[in-house]
């Protein structure tokens, strides 16, 4: 998983229509959903360290990846043009 992907990741899990917790607990902050919050914060982090490490060195591939997981707008854009 790349830096973008971890980025993606993170956001399904914090503002995807995913239910944190499938158990059905009536109350919020039950173990498992702050598991997920947990594997979120990791994706993030990852996320983060992939961006540092490539800093100014994008490749202009690395650049549309990173846009496209980024920029919600951008990445529907990719996807009409990819489907003509
Ligand atoms: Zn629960």
């Amino acid at each position: 998983m790349n830096g973008p992907a971890h980025w993606a990741e993170a956001d399904l899990i914090l503002t995807g229509d995913a239910d944190p917790c499938s158990y059905g607990c009536p109350h919020t902050g039950c173990p498992r959903e702050m598991a997920m919050i947990g594997r979120a914060i990791a994706h993030g982090l990852l996320a983060n360290t992939a961006a540092v490490i490539a800093a100014n060195r994008l490749s202009p591939a690395d650049r549309h990846e990173w846009q496209k997981a980024i920029d919600p707008e951008y990445a529907a854009e990719q996807a009409a043009e990819a489907a003509l």
